[in-house]
């Protein structure tokens, strides 16, 4: 792999330097490069210099070479698949879906081309007005996580780039190579040099010179609440302006009257779609309780039903790496020790090549307590803690209960319960009676720990300019 810096791919000073197992056989899959300082430095001065002449350019043109991105990715998908399910785990419709989402959002941001203006607004007297002109930062530090290797790449880099700001990418460790392959289709649809700059390595590794470095004016980070805050702590050096998207816990909530054929359906989306490694996974479940039992026994049917194996044929990939195997392992046994019950509901087999890789099996957990971990921390793996309610209020306290606050879920077919609810819930988002995920046009933001700012929708671009403001007075003869 090759960095790209200045317009250039460039051979890395470290090569072959980080080894990446393949999710799906647990086998060396291929080596990558870890930036020094000073190639570190050298993407970030590349995106500097270009900065001037970028900010200058009309987003109309800025827009067409978007453009060009959108239809290099469109005719060229499988591509990027076959990335997705190797390097990630993911099974094809997985890897489809995340590749229409890809198009999606950049065929979205593409709209925003001479749309995104400032204000003229009254001064303080008849000869005065101020112009609120909205300008790009400047340098754009974006570190992305490895659950959609290709979706945060580009709700970052397009937003970024389309008003005015020029950027330096740096790839989760475990997923360099969906973002290796988007930046080379941005190399061919011929952005000027220093627009896009990328490298790879280790954020413990390079990750503060980058988040401290004085050139840096807007950080866009999507991954963990303890990374985000270590970021928030490091990035008060240069004062960049933060865009955090960090870890969720979504209460999933099935009230009596609900339509359980539709919930049973969601609740299967959102705790087994990427192995239940997506920041809006259903990680609690609280079902009233005259439908708890019948509800509980629909789920673990169909939680039986998952397959793994060939990103080809199962139902279900695998968790990320070993560590992640293990981290569920040990929330688990802290569960047991506890005097939760612990189902394991997976019944398949996987065959001989796949072993080794990083399947996980569905378990349901019951009879925790809400301030165990289970219910407290984010699992991020086909896991699901389970509690009976049978108050609104209660419902409602339970799910506003975390440190966590992107997405949340519940189903019922009273319209008055939906609205208090979705009045009351403290998260960024609330899916009533329907699954996620969020759409380009909603903005995608989090409450509490979840983070600062946001993705998505006007909001979301808006987040990539700066207010800046002229004073005139024409009063002069
Ligand atoms: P992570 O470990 O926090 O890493 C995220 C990114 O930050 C990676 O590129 C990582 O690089 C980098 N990084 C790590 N330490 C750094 C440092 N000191 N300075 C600068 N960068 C550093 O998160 P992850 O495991 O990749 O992703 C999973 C998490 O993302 C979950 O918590 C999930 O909920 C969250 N997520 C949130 C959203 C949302 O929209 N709210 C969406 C998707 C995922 P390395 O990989 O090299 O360490």
């Amino acid at each position: 792999m090759e960095f790209y810096i200045d317009g250039q791919f460039v051979k890395p000073e470290n090569q072959n330097e980080i080894a990446k197992f393949s999710p799906v056989t647990g086998q060396l899959l291929y080596r990558f490069p870890s930036a020094t300082k000073a190639e570190a430095q050298s993407a970030v001065d590349s995106a500097l210099d270009a900065f001037p002449v970028w900010s200058s350019v009309n987003s109309k043109e800025r827009s067409i070479l978007l453009l060009k991105v959108f239809n290099l990715i469109e005719n060229n998908r499988s591509e990027l698949e076959d990335i997705l399910m190797s390097e990630n785990g993911k099974i094809i419709s997985e890897a489809k879906g995340e590749v229409d989402g890809v198009l999606d959002q950049l065929w979205y941001y593409l709209g925003f081309e001479r749309k995104l203006n400032g204000d003229y607004v009254e001064g303080d007297t008849n000869t005065r007005r101020i112009i609120q002109a909205r300008v790009p930062y400047g340098v754009v530090l974006a570190l992305t996580p490895w659950n959609f290797p290709a979706a945060m790449v580009i709700r970052k880099l397009a937003p970024a780039i389309l008003s005015g700001n020029t950027v330096v990418l740096k790839p989760s460790s475990d997923t360099p190579g969906s973002a290796n392959w988007i930046v080379r289709k941005f190399s061919e649809a011929g952005f000027p040099k220093g627009v896009i700059n990328f490298i790879t390595g280790s954020g413990s590794t390079i990750g503060d010179y980058l988040v401290e470095n004085r050139k840096v004016s807007l950080i866009t980070m999507t991954g963990s609440t303890e990374v985000g805050q270590h970021i928030m702590n490091k990035a008060s050096s240069n004062m960049a302006k933060l865009i955090l998207e960090l870890g969720g816990k979504a209460p999933f909530m099935v009230w009596k009257d609900a339509d359980l054929k539709n919930a049973i359906d969601t609740l299967i989306w959102a705790k087994y779609s990427n192995a239940g490694q997506s920041c809006i996974a259903a990680e609690r479940l609280y079902v009233h309780e005259d439908i708890y039992g019948k509800f509980l026994q629909m789920f673990r049917d169909a939680s039986k039903q998952i397959t793994l194996g060939s990103p080809l044929k199962a139902s279900m990939g695998p968790l990320i790496n070993s560590k992640a195997i293990s981290n569920t392992s040990k929330i688990l046994t802290q569960a047991e020790e506890n005097g939760s019950t612990i189902s394991k509901m997976g019944s398949d087999t996987l065959d001989r090549e796949f072993q080794k890789g990083f399947f996980y099996n569905p378990v349901l957990v019951e009879g925790a307590e809400q301030s165990s971990s289970i219910f407290q921390e984010e699992i991020f793996a086909p896991v699901l803690p389970a509690m009976s309610v049978n108050d609104e209020d209660e419902m409602l306290k339970l799910a506003n209960d975390s440190k966590y606050g992107l997405a949340s879920y519940l189903f019922t077919k009273d319209i008055g319960l939906g609205m208090r609810i979705s009045e009351k819930i403290r998260f960024g988002e609330l899916y009533l009676n329907m699954p996620g995920p969020e759409s380009s046009q909603g903005y995608h933001t989090g409450f509490r720990l979840t983070g600062q700012a946001g993705e998505g929708s006007v909001h979301g671009i808006e987040e990539y300019l700066h207010i800046k403001n002229t004073y005139i007075d024409f009063s002069m003869d």
